[in-house]
């Protein structure tokens, strides 16, 4: 058997922090690991921010359960689930994606976790693991599985490289540019395609 690894945030939903800012007007829950690289100082300077905005978890997820998944990405899913083994590799968190996940019917899903106390605030984070797409590939690997990956963005990469195959979905220009030897497709249905090509069964559409 074969297992899909697909990226979260910019290919099956919106980028979480930015559709948060979006709704809630807090332009400056925009910034991105582009603005600033060093995640953690990007996390204490998010959690801040909603700190200083009286927002908690429940506030949070109640704004993340308007949002939906991408035009498309619950059928491409289901499409997936029965070709492949589906897992979601993402850099988000377990209490953010909850109410998304919901919606794409609990795929696997392994991401970092916040801290909450009591209150609700939010009080700090824990990533999973570092490098945490790439070392769940090298998981699969070990126990024999053949990986095809897919994401959108420069924190996919190595998870691409790692994988038996790894396909560009909605990738930005210059990622495509630095990185030409993954093919880049920007629609479900090339999306498809590129991973019947990729698998060493005979699927179809
Ligand atoms: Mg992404």
């Amino acid at each position: 058997m074969e297992i899909a690894c697909l990226d979260l945030e910019g290919v099956l939903i919106p980028e979480i922090w930015i559709a948060f800012a979006e709704k809630t007007g807090i332009e400056a829950l925009k910034r991105t690991t582009r603005d600033e690289p060093d995640y953690d100082v990007l996390m204490r300077y998010r959690l801040d921010i909603l700190e200083q905005n009286g927002l908690g978890l429940n506030e949070i997820q109640e704004v993340i359960a308007t949002l939906s998944p991408l035009d498309g990405a619950i059928d491409f899913v289901d499409w997936l689930r029965e070709r492949f083994q589906v897992v979601i590799l993402s850099d988000t968190f377990y209490e953010f994606a909850q109410p998304l996940m919901r919606q794409l019917g609990f795929p696997i899903l392994l991401c970092h976790k916040l801290e909450v106390d009591s209150n609700g605030k939010v009080t700090d984070y824990k990533l999973r693991q570092a490098n945490p797409k790439r070392q769940a590939v090298v998981g699969f690997k070990s126990m024999y599985y053949r990986t095809i990956a897919a994401g959108d963005s420069y924190n996919d990469t190595t998870m691409l490289a790692e994988a038996d195959a790894g396909i560009l979905f909605h990738a930005p220009q210059n990622v495509i540019d630095e990185f030409p030897q993954f093919p880049a497709v920007h629609d479900f249905e090339a999306l498809k395609k590129e991973f019947i090509k990729a698998s060493n069964r005979n699927l179809s559409l």
